[in-house]
């Protein structure tokens, strides 16, 4: 726990008696959690990604809660290879993302490290690696910020007894981790491709939202960072032409139909995404340079994203825009 040294001591003890250590055993959950990361990723060679975030976080000590300060070490069964997340860079002791425990050696495919499941279809392969690729370049230049650190990115794949298509993607510090699974995975559709480019996208696009080195996403307004990404992908997979405007714009107008039948909420899972995504489409202001802005503001005030920031951001770059049209002439 984080005490204040010399004014605060404490002695983990049981019945009494002081103790060093203790073995926990954690049931594996393989349930796949709505608005948290899912514990647990499997691979169909056995290889698990365990979210190591989960085990950290904060405590209830004497009434008061305390920030846990978890120094993980991680050892494998033998033959078992082990890939450690990055460590957390704001915060030390801070939350990290999923450590990776199997058979599988990742590998290196330009910038990026990454270890794929070897039941993969080839078209999410394939669609997985280009998009990202392309994706990461175009917010490079975008957000004219590249990655604080190497990206690691996962896929592994469930079970295909379910009927119909589950993609599931979680972007943590450093980390992308992508899981497949259902009877409609296998064969190649240009729908399908479409859809995991969008999921790619999205991800991605919080990765960059969180390559800062303070602030970055906090726990509410959730609609920012989610309707962020959707309107951040978007611009990205046109712009870099993985997309075509077509695709685009059905997409946005599916979104936005579904927001108005929830009532211009971001109250429900649904209206973050939609909903949020067409909060960022009436600001009225390009959301490369929004973005762009909110990243630069977030690291330069240490505090979350949040929706003041976003009106601030606006405001300072409609005025910019209207100054730079007055000067034109
Ligand atoms: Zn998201």
């Amino acid at each position: 726990m984080q005490l204040q040294p010399g004014v605060e001591f404490d002695v983990i003890s049981a019945h009494g008696k002081p103790f060093k250590s203790a073995i926990i055993e954690i049931t594996s959950y393989d349930g796949r959690p709505q608005k948290a990361y899912a514990p647990f990723n499997r691979f169909s060679d056995g290889g698990t990604l365990l979210f190591l975030g989960h085990l950290q976080g904060e405590v209830l000590r004497a009434k008061q809660v305390r920030e846990m300060r978890t120094d993980i070490r991680l050892a494998g069964l033998p033959q078992e290879n082990v890939i450690a997340p990055a460590q957390n860079r704001q915060q030390p002791g801070g939350e990290r993302g999923y450590a990776y425990f199997g058979p599988a050696q990742a590998v290196q495919a330009g910038a990026v490290k990454v270890l794929v499941d070897p039941k993969t279809p080839e078209w999410a392969r394939e669609t997985v690696l280009d998009t990202g690729t392309k994706v990461a370049q175009y917010y490079e230049k975008a957000y004219q910020r590249p990655l604080r650190e190497e990206l690691f990115i996962t896929v592994s794949i469930g079970s295909d007894e379910k009927p119909g298509l589950s993609m599931n993607g979680g972007a943590v510090l450093g980390q992308l981790a992508y899981h497949f699974s259902g009877s409609q995975l296998a064969g190649d559709h240009p729908k399908k491709r479409e859809m995991l480019v969008r999921l790619v996208a999205h991800e991605m696009a919080h990765i960059w939202q969180l390559n800062t080195a303070r602030g970055g996403v906090g726990g509410k307004d959730q609609w920012i960072h989610e309707g962020g990404a959707e309107a951040m992908a978007l611009d990205a997979i046109q712009q870099s032409g993985v997309a075509s405007a077509e695709s685009v714009n059905a997409y946005r107008a599916a979104q936005t139909a579904a927001c108005e039948k929830l009532g211009n909420s971001v109250e429900t899972y649904n209206g973050i995404y939609a909903c949020g995504l067409m909060r960022f489409d009436q600001l009225g202001v390009g959301i490369v340079p929004l973005w762009r802005g909110l990243i630069e503001a977030t690291e330069a005030k240490g505090e979350p994203y949040s929706e003041q920031m976003v009106r601030d951001v606006a405001a300072a770059q409609r005025t910019a825009t209207a100054a730079a049209l007055g000067s034109g002439g």
